[in-house]
């Protein structure tokens, strides 16, 4: 990458960052911006999360035992575009979580349902 780029999207983060803080302190929800760490992710306000900002969070898987970090770009995925429900939360290593997604599609062909989409 660039340094013109590299710079941009570093302008372009910033921008993101300061939109969801103000977002944050307008509806009362921080009372200052030191309220989110600097390596976090603010949370959409908008997005009903139960949280204030997304951080690595360190997982062990509950099938192989592996220690795995939730990244806090992987959060935002999960609860703002992939919408998932505020209670949910990783319990498996990414190898894991694959191997689980595939027993689940194989489960469901075997009973006949039509794959999930
Ligand atoms: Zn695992």
């Amino acid at each position: 990458m660039t340094r013109r780029k590299r710079k941009k999207q570093t302008r372009a983060e910033a921008l993101f960052r300061g939109s969801r803080i103000a977002k944050l302190l307008e509806r009362r929800l921080i009372a200052d911006a030191s309220e989110i760490p600097a390596q976090a992710i603010p949370c959409d306000a908008d997005s009903g999360t139960r949280w204030l900002y997304y951080i690595n969070q360190p997982i062990t898987c509950q099938d192989c035992g592996a220690f795995e970090i939730w990244k806090a770009e992987d959060q935002l995925w999960f609860f703002e575009v992939h919408k998932a429900p505020i209670y949910k939360w990783a319990n498996r290593c990414l190898p894991c979580r694959h191997r689980e997604r595939e027993r689940k599609l194989e489960a469901r062909r075997r009973a006949g349902h039509a794959p999930a989409v």
